[in-house]
């Protein structure tokens, strides 16, 4: 059965992924589970399952102006 591998910038290297079950809370009313390290547990990312009309919030990374994409 081969294995999911994820990169973790902690090892520096691919490492086992760790992907446990989907689970909720009182405070989150979406469904989450973090993709951990199998190695040293860090959490690489966290994964939430969310309706398809929930809007994408504002990201740090990329600035509104550059979001030039139009349809039509
Ligand atoms: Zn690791």
């Amino acid at each position: 059965m081969p294995r999911k591998e994820v990169y973790c910038e902690t090892c520096k290297s691919n490492q086992p992924l760790i992907e446990p079950e989907p689970q909720k809370d009182d405070l989150n009313p979406h469904p989450w589970y973090d993709l951990v390290c199998g190695t040293c547990y860090s959490i690489i990312a966290t994964i939430q399952i969310v309706p398809d009309d929930k809007p994408v919030e504002p990201s740090a990374a990329v600035e509104p102006k550059l979001k030039l994409v139009q349809k039509g």
